[in-house]
C-alpha cells in the first residue's frame, strides 16, 4: 500500500498498534503462498492488487459509501442473502475470521476451547484490528451451530448484532421458517437504511449477485480441464474475495479471467503437468488469510480441482429465480436459494454426500481431503458419513482436523504426502 491509510484506520477507530502487527504478518505469508506459484495466469494481477490493498481501497470505498449515507453489514456466514442488502443501498461484507488474533481479549469473554473462527472474529473485533468490522453498522449472525449462536449474543455487547434463525433440517415447516427470517431480514435492513427495498431494486439485486455466480461458475468449470488452468489455491483467494469486493467490478474481473483461462484451455497450457493428482478439498470454510492446508497440498505436487466449502462451492453454486412475480414470491424464491446450501448444521445432509460424489466424477478426483477446524463438531462429526459415503464408491479420503496455528505443518505434509502416494 502506497497511500498513507494511517488517518482513515484511526478514523475508523483501529488500535493502530495491534493493527501494524497484524499487516507485518500478512504480506510475507502472501508472498510465499502465492507469489511463486508456476505458471499463474496473468489475470491474477487485479486479485494480487485487491489483497495488497486489503485495508486501504476497498475500506476507502466503504467510507465513502457511509460518508453519503449509505450502510454496511458484515456477515460471517453464506446464509445470510446479501441481495437483501443490496437493495436496500446497501454494502454486504463477508467478515473474514481466518487468523488467530486477539486471543487474550476473546478468551476473556469465551472459552479457550472453541472453534478458530468464533475465537478469530472476536479477537477481531476486541482487538478493534479490522477496518471491516468497524465499518460495519450491524452483523447478522446466524444459529448454524451452537458455538456461534452463543458468541453472536456476546457480540451484540460491542456492535448490533441481527441474528437469524437458521432451520437445522429442510422439511415444508422449516421452509416456511427460514422464509419468514429472511422477510425479518428485510424489515430489519430498511429500518437500518431507511429505505424501502422496492421489487425492482429486488429484482436487480437478484441479478447482479447472480451475475458474480455465474462468473464464479464459468471459473468452476474451467478447471475440470487437464491440466488445471488455474490453481486451487488461486481459485480459494478468488472466492474469499468474493465476499467483500465491488460487485460489478468483481464479476467483470472474473469473466476477465476467465477468458485467459480459456485460452490457456485451447492451448493446453496449465499450472501443473497432466500426471498432478487432482484433489477436492471439502470441510469448514477457510477464511482469509487461512491458506495453509491448499498451500501444502499444492506444494506436494498435487493440484485443488475444486472446493465443497462455504468459501468455495457453496457460496455460489445454485442461482436465485429471476422470475418473482410479487414481492412475496420474489422473497420466497431467495429464501429456496439459501436452504438449499448444504451445511453440516442440517440434520441430515444428505445433499453435501451426493454433491460430493457428483464433483469427484465431474472434475475426474483422484481423492478427497476433508478437513474439519479444531472444536467444529458439525464437520468434524460429519466426516464420518463422508467416509462412509466415498468408501463404498471406493474414492479416497484423507480426513484432517487443524485449527489457525502453524505447528501442525510438518505433520500435515508428511500425511498429505502419504495420501498422494497412496492414490497414486
Ligand atoms: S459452514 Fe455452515 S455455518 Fe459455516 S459459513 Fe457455511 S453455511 Fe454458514
Ligand atoms: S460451524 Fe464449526 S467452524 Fe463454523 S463457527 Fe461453528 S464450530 Fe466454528
Amino acid at each position: 500500500m502506497t497511500t498513507d491509510y494511517r488517518p482513515m484506520w484511526e478514523s475508523v477507530g483501529l488500535d493502530l498498534e495491534a493493527h501494524d502487527q497484524l499487516l507485518q504478518a500478512l504480506p510475507p505469508a502472501y508472498g510465499e503462498v502465492y507469489m511463486n506459484q508456476f505458471n499463474r495466469p496473468a489475470g491474477m494481477e487485479y486479485f494480487d492488487f485487491v489483497v495488497s490493498e486489503i485495508h486501504g481501497l476497498r475500506i476507502h470505498e466503504l467510507q465513502q459509501h457511509k460518508a453519503a449515507g449509505g450502510k454496511v453489514i458484515g456477515t460471517f456466514c453464506v446464509f445470510v442473502p446479501e441481495e437483501i442488502i443490496r437493495a436496500a443501498g446497501g454494502i454486504c461484507i463477508g467478515l473474514c475470521s481466518g487468523i488467530e488474533i486477539g486471543t487474550a481479549q476473546a478468551e476473556k469473554v469465551l472459552p479457550r476451547n472453541i472453534c478458530p473462527l468464533i475465537k478469530s472474529f472476536m479477537g477481531f473485533k476486541l482487538a478493534k484490528v479490522c477496518p471491516y468490522f468497524e465499518s460495519c453498522d450491524m452483523v447478522v449472525g446466524e444459529t448454524t451451530c451452537d458455538g456461534k449462536k452463543k458468541a453472536f449474543e456476546i457480540l451484540n455487547d460491542y456492535i448490533p448484532v441481527h441474528v437469524m434463525e437458521t432451520p437445522q433440517m429442510k422439511r415444508e415447516k422449516d421452509k416456511s421458517l427460514w422464509h419468514s427470517e429472511v422477510q425479518d431480514l428485510l424489515n430489519r435492513t430498511e429500518e437500518l437504511t431507511g429505505q424501502k427495498i422496492t421489487e425492482e431494486a429486488l429484482l436487480q439485486a437478484i441479478k447482479d449477485v447472480n451475475g458474480k455466480r455465474k462468473a464464479l461458475l464459468r471459473l468452476s468449470e474451467l478447471r475440470k480441464n487437464n491440466p488445471a488452468p488455474i490453481s486451487g489455491k488461486d481459485c480459494l483467494l478468488i472466492e474469499q474475495i468474493a465476499m467483500y469486493d465491488d460487485v460489478s467490478r468483481f464479476t467483470q474481473k472474473v469473466n476477465e479471467l476467465c477468458d485467459e483461462l480459456e485460452e490457456r484451455v485451447k492451448n493446453s497450457q496449465g499450472v501443473k503437468e497432466t500426471t498432478a493428482k487432482r484433489l477436492i478439498v471439502t470441510g469448514t470454510p477457510m477464511a482469509i488469510p487461512n491458506w495453509k492446508i491448499p498451500h501444502i497440498i499444492e506444494e506436494s505436487g498435487a493440484v485443488i480441482v475444486a472446493e465443497e466449502l462455504c468459501t468455495g462451492l457453496r457460496y455460489f453454486e445454485n442461482l436465485v429465480a429471476e422470475t418473482g412475480e410479487n414481492m412475496d414470491q420474489t422473497v420466497e424464491q431467495i429464501a429456496a436459494r439459501y436452504l438449499n446450501i448444504n451445511c453440516a448444521c442440517f440434520t441430515p445432509n444428505e445433499g453435501r454426500m451426493e454433491k460430493l460424489l457428483q464433483l469427484a466424477e465431474e472434475y475426474k478426483a483422484d481423492g478427497i481431503i476433508h478437513c474439519a477446524l479444531t472444536f467444529c463438531d458439525p464437520y468434524a462429526v460429519e466426516a464420518n458419513r463422508v467416509e462412509k459415503v466415498l468408501k463404498e464408491k471406493g474414492i479416497p479420503l484423507l480426513r484432517i482436523e487443524t485449527d489457525y496455528g502453524q505447528e501442525d505443518v510438518g505433520q500435515l505434509k508428511t500425511r498429505i504426502e502419504a495420501f498422494l502416494e497412496l492414490i497414486g
